[in-house]
């Protein structure tokens, strides 16, 4: 079984935009309690590195650390980890709401630049960006960013993401890389 509902997230953006294959180099933000790295794991990815403030159980052979993703050595250590850039690079980061909109939205909005920046950084020419992100607020110019690096960006909502919820995923594929 998997150790996170999330994991039928992922599986559903996968069966659609067939990310995840051996051979593959991925980053997995945000990776507790590790749903994510098994649907990797399970569709033939043997190569991942994953970060989370909180402990995980050991997923073989992921390699895991246990830091905050926007503590600026954590990228590079993901990056060694994994031995060279990655194809895919996946964040289902979301930080403890506080229950302040301002904050909470300030600080979901944050992560998910991170995680753009850092994308943008280190992907492989071709590769693709996948996040969590929140309808309403920056998402919209999150995209419009997304679209200047990426042939193709996609806000997805996952059947298994509750309808109820203002979640969405980005999923960003042929990153155009640096020029
Ligand atoms: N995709 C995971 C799975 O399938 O098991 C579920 C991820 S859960 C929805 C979001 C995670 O983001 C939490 O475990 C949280 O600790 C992590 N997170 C939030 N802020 C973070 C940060 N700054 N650095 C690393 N992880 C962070």
């Amino acid at each position: 079984g998997y150790r996170s509902r999330a994991a039928y997230k992922l599986t559903e953006i996968d069966d659609r935009f067939h990310l995840l294959r051996p051979g593959a180099r991925v980053v997995d933000l945000g990776l507790a309690p590790g749903g994510w790295t098994q649907v990797a794991l399970e569709r033939g990815v043997t190569n991942i590195a994953g970060v989370d403030l909180l402990p995980v159980d050991p997923l073989p052979p992921a390699h895991i650390l246990q830091m905050d993703f926007t503590d600026p050595v954590c990228g590079p250590q993901l990056i060694e980890l994994l031995g060279g850039a990655p194809d895919l690079v996946m964040s289902d980061m979301a930080p403890n709401t506080v229950g302040h909109r301002q904050t909470d939205h300030l600080r979901i909005v944050g992560l998910i630049e991170a995680a753009v920046d850092f994308a943008v950084q280190v992907l492989k020419p071709g590769g693709a960006f996948v996040a969590k992100a929140f309808q309403g607020g920056e998402t919209a110019s999150i995209i419009a960013q997304l679209k200047r690096h990426f042939a193709d960006v996609k806000n997805v909502k996952p059947k298994a993401s509750r309808a109820d919820s203002s979640e969405t995923y980005i999923v960003a594929i042929g990153f155009k890389g640096r020029s």
